[in-house]
């Protein structure tokens, strides 16, 4: 009897863990999709081992929850990846450089005033003789011009003015527009170069003695280049001066442009060869060089640029080679384009520094000099007050209206 009984009991209690079974099995498959825990570590385990029937209750010692509690916290505890990335520095959007030299036009008035100005006047008095004549000359070649291009003018404009017979200031002014047009006007394109249709980024080597302005020119020609709608890497391979590659990165990383650099002293090929492969891996259209301008000896510079050269084009056809001269040195500036054309292949000039001088007839003589065109100049410390150079526009500003 009591066997008989015992038998029972087991069968019940089986029967009543086998119902419990289904029915939480059953609740399981009742959860809305939806609404079921997506990520299984979000889910705590209840503190002690279930036992029959528990599944379907709280768990003692915890408090109840909802469905919805259990679902939130991957939303209440984001994991750390989805975490905003922390705030990149501001990337300025750099002027337009359409028009710049007509906005910066003023900059120019040392030079409007000696050069200009000073022209017209003379071309203006009354009785055009000797004296008058060789004061024009005077004015050009203080304003730097050089003798061949003076002497070329003068003799253009005394044959001009003869023909005229009587002058009036606006005849005389499109007289002088014209002559200063015919010496700084070249056939050669005055853009930057930074569209070689190939898939690896245009290079530009910046050179030029350090105090010239190189490496501000460098972080200006980036900003005129991502106003252009470039994008551009920049290589601090000026790695004598000391401060140069931390002003570089400072340019870069105001228009959001990635400076490659090396230790101080290190060497610049090495950073220029690591710059044009940063380059081509980012796609960038352009990558911008800038070098040490130490003029130490002749054999040196050639060794230094040369190594830069080499190494750049293992990689990618070097497309410019922008030398950079002060405009306030005169004849010294000439000496330096001088050594540096004869060691590297010279495809532009800037002109930094024309807002601080009278001397703006320099363009016309450092073109001469080298053949090769101005294409862009500094009239400023200012982020944008580097300006493609656009002759009729710098001839309207030295003339005036
Ligand atoms: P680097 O040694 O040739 O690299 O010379 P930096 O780029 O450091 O420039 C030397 C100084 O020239 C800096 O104070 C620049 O702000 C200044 N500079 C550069 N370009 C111009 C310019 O077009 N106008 C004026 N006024 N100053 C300039």
């Amino acid at each position: 009897m009591e066997i008989v009984i015992l038998a029972v009991v087991i069968a019940v209690v089986l029967v009543g863990a086998v119902s419990g079974l289904v029915i939480g099995g059953r609740r399981k498959k009742q959860l809305p999709p939806a609404e079921r825990p997506s990520a299984a570590p979000t889910i705590t385990t209840p503190p002690a081992e279930p036992r029959v029937g528990d599944e379907a209750e709280t768990p003692r010692d915890e408090s109840r929850r909802t469905i919805e509690e259990v679902d939130l916290p991957a939303a209440e505890a984001p994991p750390a990846e989805a975490e905003p990335a922390p705030a990149a520095p501001e990337v300025e959007v750099p002027e337009p450089t359409e028009g710049r030299l007509v906005r910066l036009r003023a900059r120019l008035a040392r030079s409007q005033n000696a050069l200009g100005k000073g022209l017209l006047t003379l071309l203006s008095r009354e009785h055009l003789d000797e004296d008058t004549w060789e004061e024009i000359e005077d004015t050009l070649l203080t304003a730097d011009v050089g003798v061949a291009p003076t002497q070329e003018l003068v003799e253009r404009l005394r044959e001009r003015v003869r023909v005229l017979g009587t002058r009036t200031p606006q005849e005389l002014r499109t007289l002088l527009r014209e002559e200063l047009l015919k010496l700084i006007a070249t056939d050669a394109p005055r853009a930057v170069k930074t569209d070689n249709g190939l898939e690896t980024p245009a290079v530009v080597m910046v050179v030029g003695v350090n105090g010239t302005g190189k490496t501000t020119t460098t972080g200006k020609l980036a900003r005129v280049l991502v106003a252009d709608g470039k994008s551009v890497v920049l290589g601090a391979a000026d790695t004598f001066r000391a401060a140069a590659a931390d002003q570089l990165q400072t340019w870069g990383e105001r228009v959001g442009a990635r400076t490659v650099r090396g230790p101080e002293g290190g060497d610049p090929a090495s950073i220029a060869f690591d710059a044009v492969k940063e380059g081509i891996a980012e796609h960038a259209d352009v990558v911008l060089i800038d070098t040490a301008g130490r003029l130490h000896t002749k054999a040196g510079l050639m060794d230094e640029l040369g190594k830069v050269k080499r190494v750049v084009e293992k990689q990618a056809p070097l497309d410019e080679v922008l030398l950079v001269l002060d405009a306030t040195t005169g004849q010294n500036g000439l000496v330096q384009a001088r050594v540096f054309a004869e060691v590297v292949n010279i495809t532009g000039i800037v002109l930094t520094k024309l807002d601080g001088t009278a001397k703006g007839g320099i363009v016309v003589a450092v073109q001469r000099e080298l053949g090769v065109p101005v294409k862009l100049i500094g009239l400023g410390e200012g982020p944008d007050d580097l300006a493609p150079f656009d002759p009729e526009a710098f001839v309207d500003a030295l003339i005036g209206d």
